[in-house]
C-alpha cells in the first residue's frame, strides 16, 4: 500500500510493538525503533518508545513526527532497559497533539506504559465513570482510558487486572502494555485489528504486523487470538482466553490495503492474497478490448500482476510514482493546477500511447486521484482506460479505528458502478466482489468485518458512532 499521505485513501490506525529481552539490554530501544520503522505505514503523526529494566522505572519518549525524526542515537541510548513497548500513531480518537502520542504512561496503583491500536466504542461512558472516581487524564485519546483502568485496578496481578478490564472495553483494542517486570499483550474478542507473536532467540515480542519481526531478526510464531491475553516475563510466556465475544470480526481491509504486503495475517502472506485478488478480478470482470495491464503504484502492484497472469495480457510500469511526495507542504497555485499537476504520478507516453489499458488499484474513496490518473493517461495517448479495483466499492465509514471519509464524500455512496465510471471518465469500471475478496484471502465472511463495503457493522450499537473526536468535549485536563 502507499503511505496514506500520498493518496486520498483511508488513514491507517496505529502500529504497536513490545519486546521482553533482558539479554539485549542495551538494544531494546533499538529493537523497538526498527520494529516501528517497519510499521511506519500504520501511522505517521507520532512515534514513541517506553523502556524499563526489570524491576525499575519506566522511561518514555514520544513526539510528533516520523520514527526517524523522533529518535536519534542519543535518545535511543537514553532509553536503556531490558524490555520496551513502542507505538506509531495516526489519530483515531483525539486530535493530533503531543498529549495523545503513545505509549501512554500511568502510575495510579501500578506503573505501566501502554500502546494501543483500535477504537473504543464506549470511551465516553468509561471516561465519565473514571472521572467520577477521581481519576484525571492528560490526553483526549481512548488509549489512556484503557491505561487508567488497568493502572488503577485493585487486582493483585496485572494479568488479572487486564482480564477484568477487557470485560469492560467495547470496540477494537490490540494493545501492548509494559509493567515493571513484564510485557502483556491483549486483543479484543472480535479481533478487529491485527496483533501477532514472535520469538527473538529465547525471548518473545509482539507486533501489529509480522514485518516488524523480520526487520529485527525475530521469527513470526502466530497471531494473538481474539480475546487472548499473552503475558511475557522472566519465565517465558503464559496465555489465557480472557474474554469470549459473540463473533470474530477481523478487518478485511487489512488484507486489501492497510498492512504491508510482506506481512502474514491469518496464515496468509498478503502479497500472495493481493495477487489472487487480481486473478479473481480478471475472471469476474475481464476487459476484452484491453491490450496492456498497468498498476497504480504501489497500491495496485500485486493485484495488477495477478490480473495480467490470469488474463494473459502483458503487464508494464506506465505510472512512475514520486516516492517523496508526502514531504512537500507547498500548495500548488491555480496556474500549476490548470496544467494538470503531476505531484504523485507521472505517466510514460511511450508505454501508454495507442494502448487500451487495464488500470488496477486496490480501492477508490473520494475518486479525485483516480479521476486525475484517468485523465493523465488519456493525455499521454491511451486509447482506452478500463479501471479495475481489487475490492468492492467503499460506501460506509469505519467505526473501528480507521479514519475514512464520511459516506457523503465517498464516490461510491449512492451511485451505481456505471455512474461512478462516468464520474471518473473511464471507458469501463469494475470492482472485485465481496465473495472474490474472501476467496482471495482464504477466509470466512462470518469471521471478518467488511462494514465499509457492506454497512453491516459486526459490533452491536456502532452504526451511529460519534467518530474520532468523541472524547474532545468531556475531557477536563489535569
Ligand atoms: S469498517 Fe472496514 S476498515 Fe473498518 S474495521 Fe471494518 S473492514 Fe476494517
Amino acid at each position: 500500500m502507499s503511505a496514506p499521505d500520498e493518496r486520498e485513501g483511508p488513514r491507517d490506525e496505529c502500529g504497536v510493538f513490545g519486546v521482553y529481552a533482558p539479554e539485549a539490554q542495551h538494544e531494546v530501544a533499538k529493537l523497538a525503533y526498527y520494529a516501528l520503522y517497519a510499521l511506519q505505514h500504520r501511522g505517521q503523526e507520532s512515534a514513541g518508545i517506553a523502556s524499563a529494566h526489570v524491576g525499575g522505572h519506566i522511561m518514555t519518549l514520544r513526539e510528533l513526527g516520523l520514527v526517524n525524526q523522533v529518535f536519534d542515537e542519543q535518545k535511543l541510548r537514553a532509553l536503556d532497559g531490558e524490555m520496551a513497548v513502542g507505538h506509531v500513531r495516526y489519530s483515531t480518537t483525539g486530535s493530533n497533539a503531543w498529549e495523545n502520542a503513545q505509549p501512554v504512561h500511568r502510575s495510579d496503583r501500578r506503573e505501566l506504559a501502554l500502546a494501543h491500536n483500535g477504537n473504543l466504542i464506549n470511551a465516553v461512558e468509561l471516561h465519565t465513570k473514571l472521572r467520577e472516581q477521581g481519576l484525571s487524564f492528560r490526553s483526549t485519546s481512548d488509549s489512556e482510558i484503557i491505561a487508567a483502568l488497568i493502572a488503577s485496578h485493585p487486582a493483585e496481578t496485572v494479568e488479572d487486572a487486564v482480564a477484568e478490564v477487557m470485560h469492560e472495553l467495547q470496540g477494537a483494542y490490540s494493545t501492548v502494555i509494559m509493567t515493571k517486570d513484564r510485557v502483556v499483550a491483549f486483543r479484543d474478542p472480535a479481533g478487529l485489528r491485527p496483533l501477532c507473536l514472535g520469538r527473538l532467540g529465547d525471548r518473545y515480542a509482539v507486533a501489529s504486523e509480522s514485518c516488524a519481526f523480520d526487520i529485527i531478526g525475530a521469527e513470526y510464531l502466530r497471531d494473538v487470538q481474539p480475546g487472548e491475553l499473552v503475558s511475557i516475563g522472566e519465565k517465558g510466556i503464559t496465555t489465557r482466553q480472557a474474554v469470549e465475544g459473540p463473533r470474530e470480526a477481523f478487518c478485511v481491509f487489512e488484507h486489501i490495503y492497510f498492512a504491508r504486503p510482506d506481512s502474514i495475517m491469518n496464515g496468509q502472506r498478503l502479497q500472495a492474497s493481493r495477487g489472487r485478488m487480481g486473478e479473481i478480478l480478471a475472471r469476474e470482470a475481464p476487459a476484452p478490448s484491453a491490450d496492456l495491464v498497468i498498476a497504480v503504484p504501489d497500491s495496485g502492484n500485486a493485484a495488477a500482476r495477478g490480473f495480467a497472469r490470469a488474463s494473459g495480457l502483458p503487464h508494464d510500469d506506465a505510472l512512475i510514482k514520486n516516492r517523496y511526495v508526502a514531504r512537500t507542504f507547498i500548495q500548488p497555485g491555480q496556474e500549476l493546477r490548470k496544467h494538470g499537476l503531476r505531484l504523485k504520478f507521472n505517466p510514460l507516453p511511450e508505454i501508454v500511447e495507442g494502448r487500451s489499458l487495464v488500470v488496477v488499484d486496490d480501492s477508490i474513496v473520494r475518486g479525485n486521484t483516480t479521476r486525475q490518473i484517468v485523465q493523465m493517461l488519456r493525455d499521454a495517448g491511451a486509447r482506452e482506460v478500463h479501471m479495475r479495483i481489487s475490492a468492492p466499492p467503499l460506501r460506509h465509514p469505519c467505526h473501528y479505528g480507521v479514519d475514512m471519509s464520511t459516506s457523503e464524500e465517498m464516490i461510491a455512496h449512492g451511485r451505481t458502478v456505471e455512474q461512478i465510471s462516468a464520474e471518473l471518465g473511464c471507458d469501463s469500471l469494475a470492482y472485485l466482489s465481496l465473495e472474490g475478496v474472501y476467496e482471495a484471502i482464504r477466509g470466512e465472511r462470518g469471521r471478518h468485518c467488511d462494514a465499509c463495503f457492506t454497512g453491516d457493522y459486526p459490533l452491536a450499537g456502532t452504526d451511529g458512532h460519534e467518530g474520532k473526536y468523541a472524547l474532545e468535549l468531556p475531557v477536563v485536563r489535569a
